[in-house]
């Protein structure tokens, strides 16, 4: 396998991530062609401004920057993410003011932002400005309401303010015309246009991918040409800067690119990179049988007529331009262009133009690109490819072929499709390319995802796929908005996922739509239902149906793959890897056995009629997916209970007036954080039940969610209150749970959040927790008892606070909860009560897990906090207690923290690490780390690991894991001090004195990290063995220190890190 894993997060839409690291992009990527072109300017520049728009093109360079990921200058770039509107440009016009280098100034933006800027630049003149925009056609289309490639737009600008334009035919070209566009940048402002969907969404194997380093070579050296092109007509400077890059990196890139028969009778023009690339694998295809030909559009602006006219080869009767359009335009500037360059070039001799012109909502697809051209010329045959699934037999078999997947995008098996894309990506002789497109419309918000395998050899097909060898379906839903045969090949065979169960085939089969069984047959697909409730299987329960899933892919692709099927699984499944091999044999024999359910396609299902009802029309269906947002519709949360008139007026007004009220829902507003939901996907205790301690482990489904996490951050968990204990507070307190509570927004008082009353107390009051002296000050006017008030009074004032310490030390009415049972006659209305009872904080917990190796899981090791009080009731901690009883599915609002536990920045610089108990989480993860970066062939240094507990048989967290790695070769020593399985007690510090001098030469010698985590009280113990090891060196190297002050210095400089909590 020779491909590199570079995610740091997966999900639905991005099944490979971000890239962590813009050095980790070099050689063979699985990306996206947008990642790339940020990487290129990311390398090249100090400074990036970035527009903002949908799809967020300032992601990675913002995410790169906040790792502080230096470029090959030794410099992190900073980022400048604008807002659009007019004016903003401004503020480029002002840096540009200021700095003294004349180096390219990289602006990112979406190509519906460049109106907004043309009029700050209108009136500048331009060899002053060395502005490179790097713009994704991007706009919204108001008539699809989708999400488009527009090019007119961006086109328009350049033209009216007489900027170059380059765009890739392909995204293997990214890179190459990021840098085009910077060097050319340097005598006038010149515009990088490519497809921004395409770009932004679809990711795929691209080889020959330079590194920063390379990238900045390769950029010096272009920049260093810029002088000779100044000198040259400005038509022609585009095509001089091309000719330096061929120069540099042995390609052929002209402003006009030909394919196609030598002798053609019609040559196609065509300029957008999907619709390009497209056209010229379809066209060198075809001209072995058709004399036509094609040319696409490198550099559209300037556009060279003499180069445009020369490579139209002479024998051409007939030019035919596919050009975009936008509005009420009848025909594009293209074929303006292009029927100028011909009449000017060869007067009445020149070929005849025609023209077919498209909205920007137009979805290319080899069909639909194949029914364009037949309209004006005669094409061959297609030759129907029959599909042939694979009969290998052995793991490393990986299915070539295309598969689309439909489902409700709150559908169960969203994130299918992307755990498949990266188990076929993993083999190195396949190129994958996946692509997830939301319909927030079409069948009440659906998601339709692509996956595109061939051999590397080969070039996968751009556009939509309307030719799958696999079409999965979610649910019967989806029959009813998209014509989903349609997209299947002729034999295909169609997976109808059925989450609902299905009791009696027959009749499930008998109910489904006449138009899907009538095509069906008409296309001779087989069909097989997957009915994933007939599988329990609690060893992977909240993710089994999706294994299910998998299963009947596999089983369809791969039919005699067997129990290797094991194997695939286990490398889609990611974040589950840790299921054992017999847990998913069992699962997948039960899956075959049970839900896997074969459907007769009858021949005569294709002589069936629908029924129409008076008024019904039988409109075709919508068969290629619109991309109306990037991201699934925005989740409601569910009505509550009987109506509780007043408030519930308001609430509603609030939600059908909207901009009046200015209402938004979303999720937590009254936390400033970003937050996620995320789903339970496994909790288990790892110490005995029987053991006083209970331990841990809990992990979370991150799927499509959009969290990320680094190696040593914490979650942010919002836990809630136990909801019995919140009932019986309510009913002590007399309110209904149900009614609806106006609270404003901590942050901002102008804003008000409507939740229920039951809500509020379990997710946002700290109902049971510690209640300061300022609650009971505040509580004590509204006592209507006289002794109450005058006793909450006094353990409110400055003369109670002894009482107060008393009452606290003792855990007398310890709570909130508490205080009110204790004072019956204080009873503050709800809108007081929610303002004088403390609010719920979010507990943190440091990650467990590698996104590396864990792209779709956060894993987290807890430990239950419990105490007794003074009248001997045991009580919990918030949050620790709320996690341990979460089963598996539920959903949870989560939040991602920052930390200083960060790995040395060599791979080879040596980690010690040390901690007790759940201290142990972060360096699991550590060790993840480790793993991967071998996996990536990097040399790793010496991993020591060092971890205290009372006995081995019960509080041995993680140590099949420690063990397993140190077997290896990843982890080097394990010192484990189990404190009471030998009459003698052993402690961390001992056995840290033990490897003395290994640990002086991985600390002192090879500049190796020591971290501490977990409980506070071995701080001083572990701070001592480190002073030990400072002094040790300098005993060896005959110099006088002062090691606790060196220690310090250690922590100062981030190489002995602690997290005690
Ligand atoms: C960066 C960081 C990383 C962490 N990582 C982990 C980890 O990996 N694993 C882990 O298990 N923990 C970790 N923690 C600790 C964790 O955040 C919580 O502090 C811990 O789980 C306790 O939270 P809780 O809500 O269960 O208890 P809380 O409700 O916060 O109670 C905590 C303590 O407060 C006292 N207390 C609370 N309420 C009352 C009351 N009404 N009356 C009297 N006393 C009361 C009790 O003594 C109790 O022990 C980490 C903390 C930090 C800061």
């Amino acid at each position: 396998m020779t491909i590199e894993k570079t995610s740091i997060s997966a999900s639905a839409v991005a099944p490979f991530g971000l890239p962590a690291d813009p050095d980790s992009l070099h050689g063979v990527a699985y990306t996206s062609p947008h990642t790339l072109v940020s990487q290129t300017v990311y390398s090249t520049a100090a400074k990036v401004f970035a527009y903002k728009s949908a799809g967020a093109l300032e992601s990675s360079v913002q995410l790169w920057e906040a790792f502080g990921r230096a470029n090959p200058q030794e410099i992190v770039p900073s980022l400048t993410a604008l807002e659009v509107r007019s004016g903003a440009a401004n503020a480029i016009l002002g840096y540009l003011s200021q700095r003294a280098s004349h180096t390219a100034l990289p602006v990112l933006t979406p190509g519906s932002a460049l109106n907004f800027i043309q009029p700050t630049l209108a009136g500048l003149t331009a060899d002053k400005l060395p502005l490179s925009f790097q713009v994704a056609a991007l706009d919204y289309d108001e008539a699809t309401s989708s999400l488009v490639a527009d090019y007119v737009s961006p086109l328009k600008f350049a033209r009216e303010l007489g900027y170059s334009v380059v765009t890739p035919l392909s995204a293997a070209e990214a890179q190459h015309m990021t840098l085009l566009s910077l060097a050319l940048s340097k005598l006038q402002p010149s515009l990088h246009l490519y497809d921004g969907p395409a770009f932004l969404r679809e990711n795929g194997r691209i080889e020959n991918v330079l590194s920063p380093t390379e990238l900045a070579a390769a950029y010096t050296q272009l920049a260093a040409q810029t002088p000779l092109w100044e000198s040259l007509p400005v038509a022609k400077r585009p095509a001089a800067a091309l000719s330096a890059l061929n120069a540099i990196f042995d390609t052929a890139y002209q402003p006009f690119e030909y394919a196609g028969h030598a002798e053609p009778t019609t040559v196609f023009v065509v300029y957008g990179t999907v619709e390009s690339e497209l056209l010229l694998q379809t066209v060198a295809t075809l001209a072995a049988d058709a004399k036509i030909g094609a040319v696409a559009i490198r550099v559209p602006l300037p556009f060279d007529t003499a180069a445009f006219a020369a490579t139209i080869p002479a024998s051409a009767k007939s030019v035919v331009v596919l050009g975009q359009t936008v509005g009420v335009a009848t025909t594009s500037a293209l074929k303006a262009d292009v029927a100028a360059a011909l009449f000017w070039e060869s007067g009445i001799a020149a070929p005849s133009v025609s023209e077919f012109t498209y909205p920007a909502s137009f979805i290319w697809s080899p069909l639909i690109l194949r029914k364009v051209l037949s309209s004006f010329v005669v094409l061959p045959e297609a030759a129907a490819k029959p599909v042939v699934y694979s009969q290998d037999a052995t793991t490393a078999a990986s299915p070539h072929g295309s598969f689309v997947f439909w489902s409700p995008d709150n559908g169960q098996f969203v994130e299918v499709a992307s755990k498949l894309a990266h188990a076929l990506s993993l083999d190195g002789a396949s190129r994958v390319n996946y692509r997830a497109k939301y319909d927030n419309v079409n069948g009440a918000g659906s998601v339709h995802a692509q996956i595109a395998s061939v051999p590397v050899a080969e070039n996968s097909v751009p556009g939509s796929v309307d030719a799958a060898d696999v079409v999965f379906v979610e649910g019967t839903q989806i029959l009813s908005a998209y014509d989903v045969i349609s997209t299947a090949r002729e034999g295909a065979t169609v997976l109808l996922g059925v989450s609902t169960g299905v009791v009696d085939l027959t009749e499930f089969v008998e109910k489904l739509p006449i138009s899907f069984k009538r095509d069906l047959a008409a296309n001779k697909n087989k069909l097989v239902v997957v009915d994933t409730a007939a599988v329990e299987f609690p060893e992977t329960e909240g993710y089994t149906a999706s294994i299910v899933v998998q299963v009947a892919f596999w089983r369809t692709v791969l039919p005699k793959l067997g129990d290797h099927v094991v194997q695939k699984l286990w490398q889609s499944q990611g974040s589950g890897i840790e299921l054992l091999p017999s847990i998913l044999t069992t699962l997948a024999s039960k899956c075959d056995e049970l839900a896997v359910k074969p459907v007769e396609v009858v021949p005569e299902w294709a002589q069936l009629v629908e029924e129409l009802k008076e008024g019904e029309t039988s409109d075709p269906l919508p068969f290629l997916a619109l991309e109306t947002a990037f991201s699934g519709n925005p989740r409601t949360s569910e009505a509550a209970g009987e109506p509780e008139h007043s408030v519930y007026v308001s609430a509603a007004k609030r939600l059908a007036f909207k901009e009046a009220y200015g209402t938004t829902t979303s999720l937590r507003p009254d936390l400033s954080v970003r937050n996620f939901v995320v789903k339970v996907q496994e909790n288990r205790r790892v110490t005995p039940s029987d053991y006083d301690r209970n331990i841990f482990h809990i992990e979370f489904d991150i799927t499509g969610t959009g969290l990320t996490y680094d190696i040593g951050e914490a979650l942010g968990i919002h836990g809630r209150n136990d909801s019995a204990l919140v009932q019986q507070f309510l009913d002590l307190y007399g309110l209904e749970g149900a009614d609806l509570v106006v609270v404003p927004n901590r942050d901002d008082a102008k804003l008000v959040e409507t939740r229920t009353v039951f809500q509020a107390f379990s997710e946002n009051l700290d109902l049971f927790g510690k209640p300061p002296k300022r609650f009971y000050e505040s509580l004590a006017p509204f006592a209507t008892e006289e002794a109450e008030r005058k006793q909450l009074e006094l353990l409110g004032s400055a003369e109670g606070a002894a009482d107060l310490k008393k009452r606290q030390e003792e855990n007398v009415a310890d709570s909130y909860a508490d205080v009110f049972a204790e004072f019956p006659s204080a009873r503050p209305a709800l809108s007081d009560l929610v303002q004088i009872i403390a609010p719920l904080k979010r507990r943190e917990y440091s990650i467990a897990s590698s996104q590396k190796m864990h792209p779709n899981a956060v894993h987290l090791l807890i430990v239950v906090v419990d105490w007794v009080d003074s009248r001997g009731r045991t009580r919990f901690g918030h949050c620790s207690k709320y996690l341990a009883e979460l089963a598996v599915g539920t959903e949870l609002v989560v939040s991602v923290k920052p930390s200083v536990m960060k790995l040395p920045p060599l791979s080879t610089q040596p980690i010690i690490m040390s901690g007790l108990g759940t201290g142990l989480a972060p360096f699991k993860a550590f060790v993840e780390e480790k793993i991967w970066q071998k996996q990536q062939g990097m040399e790793i240094g010496a991993v020591y690991l060092y971890l205290g507990a009372r006995h081995k048989k019960e509080e041995y967290l993680y140590g099949e894991l420690w063990e397993a790695y140190k077997a290896a070769g990843i982890v080097t020593h394990i010192g484990a001090a189990f404190s009471r399985d030998q009459p003698e007690k052993i402690y961390i510090q001992d056995r840290i004195r033990e490897n003395i001098e290994e640990l002086t030469d991985a600390v002192m010698e090879q500049n190796g990290s020591f971290y501490l985590c977990g409980p506070t009280w071995p701080v001083p113990d572990i701070t001592a063995c480190l002073e030990d090891v400072v002094k040790n060196d300098a005993q060896k190297t005959g110099k006088k220190v002062d090691a606790a002050h060196e220690v310090e210095e250690m922590k100062e400089a981030g190489r002995y890190i602690l997290e005690v909590y």
